[in-house]
């Protein structure tokens, strides 16, 4: 049985606010995972059926193997129509804050937001939310924010009105999130839902497909490359390093998410425990992406290092600078926290 973990004071309070709005808007932070679209799909497939008027609005684009899931077609991506999506979220009289936890993570839309008098309901497993919400469902020890999505459901009673296309936004919430059950997934809680969302009719198998073998042939050319040439591995310290400069994103047509994942790789040699993946997105701006096992804090390295954040296992951030500079911020991380590395 499904142990109620939601405060029954919020599962109210999110019912009294639904009673009193008629126009929700979700939102879901900067460059979309699946856990982000998951999460905000389902609850907008929810709350349409249910009769409200709903729009999920989004910082910029997902990434196209998330193109498939229900409802991905209809979502407003802030950056490319930023006054279609201004007039949406000045219309809204409930924003529903989905898979974030400071409003900077919605980036632009982050101030519209802050300046409207919409009321606010955080749905989140991040550490430490912002107190600027009306009603705060924050669970650091949830999987994924589509773990809490189906537990909303679940606690206000509507679990009848999961469809098998909410169940598959879960599912790909929580198969995303924890790496396809390999990290952050030990709780007996998680199958418990999968089993739900598996009544539901969905095939975790296809899902999986979907979401992981659905890349470009450059993709497999660049993984190649890139283990080949660009991973460096720092025995001593527990640690690997791969960087990705724009001109060789360039050269094998990736896209935005034909880089997803390989933060992950180095993870599988023996002893590492912290790897980090630098992309440059565009010349003088590096995406930064951090992965940890055990006790490991990648936010700490985050938030100290690269102007970001996130959980303890999987966090990112940005360097506004040039690889080189980058990497020299990296083999600091390397001496700081040296010790923990090494423990
Ligand atoms: P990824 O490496 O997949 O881009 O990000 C991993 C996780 O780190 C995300 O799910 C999110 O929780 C967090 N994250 C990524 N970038 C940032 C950032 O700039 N700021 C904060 N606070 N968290 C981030
Ligand atoms: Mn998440």
């Amino acid at each position: 049985m499904l142990e109620n973990i939601i405060d029954a004071k919020n599962i109210e309070g999110v019912k009294a606010l639904l009673e009193k709005s008629e126009k929700c808007v979700i939102l879901t932070h900067s460059r979309p995972d699946g856990d982000a679209m998951g999460s905000s799909l389902a609850l907008a497939a929810f709350l349409k059926a249910r009769g409200k008027s709903v729009s999920v609005v989004v910082p910029n684009e997902y990434p196209f193997f998330l193109a498939w899931m229900p409802g991905a077609d209809s979502v407003t991506i802030y950056d490319k129509a930023p006054e279609a999506a201004d007039a949406i979220l000045k219309a809204a009289d409930l924003f529903f804050c989905l898979d974030f936890n400071a409003l900077s993570r919605i980036e632009a839309a982050g101030e519209v937001v802050a300046s409207l008098p919409a009321k606010r309901v955080l749905i989140d497993h991040h550490l430490a939310p912002e107190p600027i919400f009306d009603v705060a469902i924050s669970h650091p020890e949830a999987c994924s924010t589509s773990e809490l999505v189906f537990r909303l459901f679940w606690q206000m009673g509507a679990a009848d009105e999961v469809t098998r296309e909410i169940a598959e936004c879960i599912y790909t919430g929580i198969m995303t999130d924890t790496g396809n059950f390999a990290y952050a997934s030990g709780r007996k809680d998680i199958y418990l839902i999968v089993a739900e969302l598996i009544g539901k009719g969905i095939d975790k198998d296809i899902v999986y497909r979907r979401v992981f073998y659905n890349y470009s042939f450059g993709r497999m050319k660049l993984m190649g490359y890139m283990m080949y040439r660009k991973l460096r591995h720092f025995p001593k310290k527990n640690a690997a390093l791969i960087t990705l400069d724009y001109e060789e994103a360039q050269n094998f047509n990736c896209s935005k998410g034909d880089t997803e994942g390989i933060v992950n790789m180095p993870l599988q040699i023996k002893g590492v425990r912290f790897t980090c993946f630098f992309r440059e997105e565009v010349p003088g701006k590096v995406n930064v992406s951090l992965r940890s096992v055990d006790d490991f804090p990648c936010n700490k390295v985050a938030e100290r290092f690269f102007n970001g954040g996130g959980h303890k296992n999987a966090s990112g951030g940005e360097v506004r600078g040039t690889m080189a500079q980058a990497v020299k911020l990296f083999e600091k991380v390397l001496e700081e926290f040296s010790e923990e590395l090494t423990k």
